[in-house]
């Protein structure tokens, strides 16, 4: 068993067995044996890649959205930039790169990143040095809306940019037996190891669907807390968010998965050392923003959104000035990042906007439910 496995069979040989959120959230954020608190884990030496980590493009396309939202926002001389989980910080340095194509736009920008690794704010400080433009952190998203206004003035309007961070926030997990729910949770087996079980009474703090027998759905009311915080923000105050992530609209199920050196690995077996993420509910995400008044995209494939977005030209551009080597890295990129065979990342990942509804529907989407300005 890992350290930290060792520390949370202790603590369930003392408390009884936890949720599986509660063991997600040891296993991510744990202080000092957690899996983002020691590591840097990305690229082909770590246990994945990401989107912006693949090409550079990619994180210029969102700068290009970004900017573009910001330009139908009325181009405010002061906007937040929030990216929530920003990794090794690639992400937020193509996007501040792109975002001189628009005219005012990066003089316009106080960048708010959300992290809480101090290994990865670190790398991201580095990533950032030259970019030429304020970087602050945050711990949490709500730290970062109470900084966004200035000393007794409006608060300011919020651009808000996620890939890949809302899978790694805990989900409760909840399984329909005969006489109705139970949440399940981690406790030991007989040899002292970590297993599975359903806890022995019904969930009194959630209201869950009627499903048959044997279904199994997750609840991240993290992410949905996060995600009506920031829709109440620019509901009041002007924004618009996008969110990128592996995840489904419909078809739940379990959805707790682990990654380590870049294949799955059993989600209880290596805690602290692999990857935990579940899959996006994006559904809940665009109810959880509806409900304060956010005008809500329907969600698109990422591929949809890259090719919405100028990838094909933007690639042309690159390919232009490259070497054949180069040429041929940028093929792959694109392929990669748009493959819409069901596992591939063009179709998996999926993006959703949300926005201030004054805002009209934000570039490279159309409105789920179209509201008058
Ligand atoms: N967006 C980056 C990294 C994705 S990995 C990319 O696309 O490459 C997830 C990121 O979220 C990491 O930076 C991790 O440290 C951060 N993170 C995970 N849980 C978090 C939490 N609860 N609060 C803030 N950041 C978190």
């Amino acid at each position: 068993m890992t350290p930290l496995g060792r520390e949370i069979a202790s603590l369930i040989a003392v408390e009884g067995p936890i949720s599986v959120a509660r063991y997600m959230a040891l296993c991510l954020g744990h202080p000092t044996l957690g899996y983002y608190a020691t590591r840097d884990p990305f690229g082909a030496d770590g246990d994945f890649t990401t989107a912006p980590e693949i090409s550079q493009m990619f994180g210029e396309l969102i700068g290009l959205w970004c900017a573009e939202a910001w330009a139908a926002m009325g181009a405010p001389p002061r906007v937040v930039l929030v990216e929530l989980g920003p990794g090794r910080g690639t992400l937020m340095a193509d996007l501040l790169r792109a975002a001189r194509a628009a005219p005012g736009f990066r003089e316009a920008l106080d960048v708010t990143l959300v992290e809480t690794s101090p290994t990865l704010r670190a790398v991201q400080a580095r990533t950032l040095e030259g970019a030429g433009v304020p970087v602050r952190w945050a711990d949490s998203v709500h730290e970062s809306l109470d900084a966004a206004p200035p000393e007794g003035k409006r608060p300011l309007p919020l651009l808000v940019v996620a890939n890949e961070f809302f899978d790694a926030l805990p989900v409760r997990q909840f399984v329909r037996i005969a006489d109705g729910w139970r949440e399940r949770v981690v406790g030991l087996g007989p040899g002292g190891e970590l297993g599975l079980g359903l806890a022995p009474d019904a969930p009194t703090d959630v209201a869950l669907p009627d499903c048959p027998e044997g279904d199994l759905r997750e609840l991240c009311a993290p992410a949905l807390d996060i995600v009506a915080s920031l829709a109440d923000h620019m509901a009041r105050h002007g924004g618009a968010g996008l969110v990128v992530d592996y995840g489904y609209v419909s078809g739940a199920g379990d959805t707790l998965q682990a990654m380590a050196r870049h294949a799955f690995v059993d989600p209880l077996a290596a805690p602290g050392e692999a990857d935990l993420t579940a899959h996006v509910d994006f559904a809940a995400l665009a109810l959880a923003a509806r409900g304060r008044g956010a005008a809500v995209s329907r969600p698109i494939a990422q591929a949809d959104l890259l090719e919405r977005l100028g990838l094909a030209a933007r690639a042309e551009r690159l390919s232009a000035q490259a070497t054949a080597d180069q040429r041929a890295g940028i093929a792959a990129a694109v392929a990669r990042l748009t493959d819409r065979a069901p596992t591939g990342m063009g179709a998996l990942f999926k993006a959703l906007a949300f926005a201030d509804p004054r805002l009209g529907a934000p570039p490279a989407f159309d409105l789920a439910d179209p509201r008058p300005a």
